[in-house]
């Protein structure tokens, strides 16, 4: 393989800094160069929702790398800058301000934006969505008034992860909240019903209420602004603040313009490379290959953006290099703080087995495929409230052995002797 000296990164968010950085570490002297859309340096997003939103954590906080890790390492960053097209021909990106890059390897780093609602005046002012760190804090912004007599009524379209820590977060700083969701209950497609009522459980002990199995079908509007929403049953929900958390669609334009195959999110093979052998994808904008599966999935966490930008790095410098990595991801709503590993599309068809009782909200929950009436392997595994438990579910997803579900289920067992 020739030897790289130009690496060209799409998206500064954290899959691409990932991979900048990680090309280092791994050696790579010629020249990188990271182009970010955001007047930002890369920042992690989860803290959006949570800590940031609340006021709790600042935007230091936020970083996962400093700025010197990128002047130390000679990692040039072109910040507010859109790259609008690619020439794969010429292996040139074309920048929105004018001027071309050249790259030998180019890394698609795009991330995803959010699903706008599918009702007339989505993008009325008013309508929150919540990506980035300025509608983090402007969303904090009209939180804000709810500390005192007078509580925000906010309500959110979506009850899937967004969702509902925004419900948490903006009760938790007093205001009245309402989650409106399509499932029966919240979380449903994520961690299916009986798990998903835990935290809805919760909420609703917090003082949120629930529209479930609700859709909305249009937006009430008042002086030019968003006012509430409506139902699909003719319900209005009056509202000072309305957020739409209803999912991301991957940021595909700039690979699609360019003849790169799309299939949900850019396509790319076990070590992030795409149709193309000099540009790979990474983050939540890839739809990668995974060796154990067999099929290809496209994650929409952090530990993805990770996990893909170093197996990209190394795949780029011609290293062997597969993203076999188990899924993994966390959340925290309340006093519930929960991680899960494993394959969502494998745990669909499975068996739930608890260890622990859901309603003290200290559990285990695993998905397991029976082999047998007793026996099952593990493909996905979540814990909530319950801690140094992943390792051992990553051990038990990864060497995919048959193990007796009984024991699973039984918390005299330690997780260590199924492993
Ligand atoms: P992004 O973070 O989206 O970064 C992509 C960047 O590329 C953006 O800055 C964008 O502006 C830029 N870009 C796009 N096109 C161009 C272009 N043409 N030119 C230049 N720049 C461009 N995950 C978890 O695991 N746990 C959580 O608790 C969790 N909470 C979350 C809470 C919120 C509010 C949000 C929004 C996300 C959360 N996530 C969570 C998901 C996680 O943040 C994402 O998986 C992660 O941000 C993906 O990183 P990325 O670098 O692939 O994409």
């Amino acid at each position: 393989m020739a030897v790289v000296n130009k690496v060209v990164i799409v998206g500064a968010g954290l899959a691409g800094a990932t991979t900048a950085q990680a090309l280092r570490t791994e050696g790579f002297e010629g020249t990188i160069t990271l182009v970010g859309g955001e007047k930002h340096y890369p920042y992690i997003r989860p803290p959006l929702s949570k800590d940031f939103l609340a006021g709790r954590a600042d935007e230091q906080s936020l970083l996962p790398y400093t700025p010197a890790e990128y002047a130390d390492k000679q990692i040039e960053l072109v910040l507010d800058e859109t790259v609008e097209s690619i020439d794969r021909a010429s292996c040139q990106v074309t920048l929105a301000r004018g001027g071309v890059l050249d790259y030998e390897r180019l890394l698609l780093a795009t991330g995803a934006s959010p699903r706008t609602l599918s009702v007339p005046d989505a993008t009325l002012p008013g309508v929150e969505y919540l990506r980035t760190l300025e509608d983090s804090q402007r969303l904090r912004a009209s939180l804000g008034h709810s500390v005192g007599l007078c509580p925000r009524r906010v309500v959110l379209a979506g009850s899937g992860w967004i969702g509902m820590e925004v419900a948490a977060t903006a009760r938790t700083l007093g205001a009245e909240v309402t989650v409106l969701g399509r499932e029966k209950v919240p979380l449903e497609a994520a961690i299916g019903r009986e798990l998903g009522a835990v935290f809805m459980q919760r909420h609703e002990e917090a003082g949120v209420s629930f529209h479930t199995d609700t859709t909305v079908v249009g937006i009430t509007e008042s002086n030019g602004r968003a006012a509430g929403f409506i139902t699909d049953t003719g319900q209005e929900l009056p509202a000072d603040v309305i957020v739409a958390a209803v999912g991301v669609t991957p940021n595909t334009a700039l690979a699609e313009a360019a003849g790169l195959t799309i299939q949900n999110g850019i396509l790319t093979d076990q070590s992030m490379r795409t149709s193309d052998p000099n540009i790979y994808a990474v983050g939540d904008v890839a739809n990668a290959y995974h060796p154990f599966t067999g099929r290809h999935q496209r994650s929409e966490h952090w530990a993805n953006a990770i996990n893909s930008g170093r197996v990209a790095a190394r795949a780029m410098l011609g290293q062997a290099a597969v993203l076999d990595n188990i899924p993994y991801f966390y959340t925290d709503q309340f006093d519930l703080s929960m991680e899960y590993c494993g394959y969502a599309s494998l745990a669909r068809n499975a068996k739930l087995i608890l260890r622990g009782d859901p309603s003290s909200r200290k559990f285990i929950a695993f998905w397991v495929t029976p082999v047998s009436s007793s026996r099952g392997r593990v493909v996905a595994g979540m814990n909530v409230n319950v801690w140094d438990v992943q390792d051992d579910f990553k051990s038990l997803i990864t060497t995919a052995r048959a193990v007796e579900m009984e024991q699973l289920s039984d918390p005299d067992t330690p997780l260590s002797d199924l492993t």
